[in-house]
């Protein structure tokens, strides 16, 4: 790419750009209002200081030369800026924007969830070290109670909270989803707690879909400051899931006097967060603890390279994907050399689990539906159940591959403009 009115004498405007140093030679380049992050060497930072000083970019050169003893390419720098989306084609000339230019900036702006622009005060508490001992406790509290007594452990049946099962189904995934986006609300309250503000997508993780929070700013802060936004929603289901077995551990040991039907609702959230759990440590499908994983062992890009390191055994790696791979940071790289075994039983893992759950379930609802269905007088009750069972399946199993295909679109859709630039 270049930009036409970029050259040796423009004095690109970069003082909107938060600089922050991340490790000896490592700093992190961010737009706050676009979101958009980068690493570069200590140079690179020096850079921008020199250009957010005023200097052209000939300027800049000259200083850098003769600080480092060696040539440096700042126009390449600045485009590389735009391209990563941290500055704009005005921005890098140095142009003033125009106010039209503006108002058509302001559509692209992120729009972020409206719950993590909640004031930091207000969530604090939620995430201190007392809250944190508090979340921790409800998980060993709820470990030592199964240890106990192992009838509390979840098993499939606990899903079917009522005799009907489309009841069922509706109850229990209608909990499920509400859980669900409190665990998504507690990360953005969390990266709200710690002053960054967090968008809520849709996205497919294998063969799952999920909802997820874009903590994306997370990465200006220092890696600290980042377990306590990516754990939170973990920290959400211990507490749930605590309070759903405490009652059940009190009513089998006699101490406290429940309805059944109270009884199998706690046994079906207990299944529920027990799942949801278990499902955050499959850190090769990009969940909670993958981002915990990342930020632990300071890794950058550890999934896509991981990802193409293993494509590039079985097919040719695409220009763009050879240039990622050759610019990995070497600690990626390093990390990926084990990470990858994770990453293959976690495939494996992902193809038991449809063989011997998901189809399994999705064919006992459709043979149920279908009986109902062809048994049923048309348009009465259990015919209208059967056709909402069949509807249900179909979303849940399609689901996967629709978010898939709006990822593909919009990447081409990204790829098109990146070419018409
Ligand atoms: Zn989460």
């Amino acid at each position: 790419m270049t930009i036409a009115a970029l050259d040796a004498t423009s004095r690109p405007s970069v003082a909107h750009l938060l600089v922050r140093q991340e490790d000896e030679d490592e700093f992190v380049l961010g737009n706050p209002a676009t979101g958009r992050f980068v690493v570069v060497p200590e140079a690179g930072a020096r850079l921008i200081e020199l250009l957010a000083a005023g200097h052209t970019v000939a300027e800049v050169a000259d200083v850098l030369e003769h600080e480092l003893g060696e040539p440096v390419d700042v126009l390449d720098f600045v485009e590389m800026l735009v391209e990563a989306g941290l500055l704009d084609e005005r921005e890098a000339a140095g142009e003033a924007a125009a106010p039209r230019v503006e108002e058509a900036e302001q559509g692209k702006k992120v729009k972020y969830w409206v719950v993590s622009k909640i004031p930091p005060w207000v969530v604090k508490p939620l995430f201190g070290k007392a809250a944190w001992t508090f979340y921790v406790g409800c998980l060993v509290a709820t470990l030592v109670m199964f240890a106990a007594d192992h009838s509390l452990l979840p098993s499939y049946e606990d899903a079917f909270v009522v005799t009907d099962i489309m009841l069922s189904l509706v109850i229990t995934n209608v909990v499920v989803m509400g859980l669900a986006v409190v665990h998504e609300i507690w990360h953005a309250f969390a990266g709200a707690a710690a002053g960054v503000k967090s968008q809520l997508r849709l996205e497919r993780r294998g063969i799952f879909t999920v909802l997820e929070t874009d903590l994306t700013g997370l990465w200006a802060l220092p890696p600290a400051k980042r377990y306590s936004p990516f754990l939170a929603g973990m920290g959400f289901d211990s507490f749930v899931l605590f309070a759903a077995v405490a009652p059940r551990f009190a009513y089998s040991r006699g101490w406290l006097d429940l309805n059944p039907h109270v009884v199998r609702f706690l046994a079906m959230l207990v299944l529920s967060q027990v799942g949801k759990l278990a499902f955050q440590t499959m850190a090769y499908l990009r969940t909670d603890m993958y981002l915990v994983m990342a930020t632990a062992t300071g890794c950058k890009n550890l999934h896509q390279v991981t990802r193409l390191g293993l494509k590039r055994l079985i097919r040719k790696l695409t220009p763009v994907e050879q240039t990622i791979l050759r610019d990995a940071d070497a600690k990626d790289l390093r990390v990926a050399r084990w990470y990858r075994l994770l990453y293959l039983a976690g495939i494996v893992w992902m193809g038991w689990f449809a063989w011997n759950f998901i189809l399994p379930a999705a064919k006992v609802t459709i043979g149920w539906a279908a009986g109902v269905m062809v048994g049923a007088p048309v348009f009465s009750f259990y015919w209208w159940e059967g056709i909402g069972l069949v509807t249900f399946a179909f979303v849940n199993l399609t689901a996967p591959l629709f978010v898939a295909l709006r990822n593909r679109i919009r990447a081409r859709r990204a790829a098109r403009v990146a070419v018409a630039v």
